[in-house]
């Protein structure tokens, strides 16, 4: 690797994982409200016997509304954070290479349609087709776990803590995030999301910046490797080749993908 690269992307690492922790934090009220949401409808399910699969189908149409603005509420939040972001993820590019960045940075709409999140753009994910892609992650996992319930007998009031544990903490109802829960996955799902968005306009836009460098002669990828390195990326990291165009494919690779290639000079 570039000598001073490992030292950068350090900084660009703990930089864009502040940021993944302030969004993570501001939609988890909103995501946490949808889900015990859900829970409330499940609720209204009856108790036990082969009826539940139908009051549940009854019942769907609403979840799917519960969960709109949810939808809504995290699409804006990235479209306007990513905008921001972009504005700095041009100056750590520029600060790497040395120049300064030009290009007018993009409107919110327009980085939603080019950021990527598992071979979509952020777009088409949020999109509502009713229900948009996003959605249909969450209601697929409703579906199992209330098949798998009314397929072991499980009654209804344990089936709840199945989608959004919560205690009672001096009378209040204080929700848990249990693994294994709905709302876990769901939490899980939407960090990824955030992750990998972030770290997608990072590395698209240096890409764009230091393509444009004069004494460019080749480009390496680079994974951040730490214990959170998935085996995909672990074995590209060092890889050179002479145009980006070489590489089969380029970052993001898989939810939480935090790989770079980076521009190998004279
Ligand atoms: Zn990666």
């Amino acid at each position: 690797m570039a000598p001073n690269a490992e030292a950068y992307l350090r900084r660009v690492d703990r930089e864009l994982r502040s940021l993944e922790l302030r969004l993570q934090q501001l939609i988890r009220g909103t995501a946490l409200q949808a889900l015990a949401q859900l829970r409330d409808l499940l609720s209204s399910l009856p108790s036990d016997g082969l009826s539940r699969r139908l009051a549940y189908r009854q019942l769907r149409p609403r979840l799917e509304t519960a969960l709109i603005p949810l939808n809504e509420t995290l699409a804006s939040l990235l479209s306007l954070e990513l905008h921001r972001f972009t504005t700095r993820a041009r100056e750590l590019a520029a600060q790497f290479a040395g120049i300064t960045p030009a290009d007018p940075v993009p409107l919110p709409a327009e980085v939603m349609a080019r950021t990527r999140f598992l071979g979509r753009t952020l777009a088409a994910y949020f999109e509502r087709h009713s229900p948009s892609q996003f959605m249909r992650e969450i209601l697929r996992l409703a579906d199992r776990t209330v098949e798998k319930a009314i397929l072991d007998g499980t009654p209804t009031p344990d089936l709840l803590p199945l989608v959004l544990p919560e205690a009672t903490r001096k009378g209040r109802r204080i929700p848990i995030v249990r693994r294994g829960s709905i709302a876990y996955t769901a939490l899980a799902r939407i960090n990824a999301l955030i992750t990998t968005s972030i770290w997608n306009v990072y590395s698209a836009e240096s890409r764009q910046i230091w393509n444009r460098l004069p004494n460019l002669v080749a480009w390496e990828w680079v994974a951040i490797l730490d214990p959170k390195t998935c085996p995909i990326c672990r074995p590209l990291d060092g890889r050179r080749e002479q145009s980006l165009e070489s590489f089969e494919v380029l970052p993001q690779v898989h939810p939480h993908c935090r790989c770079v290639v980076i521009p190998i000079r004279e």
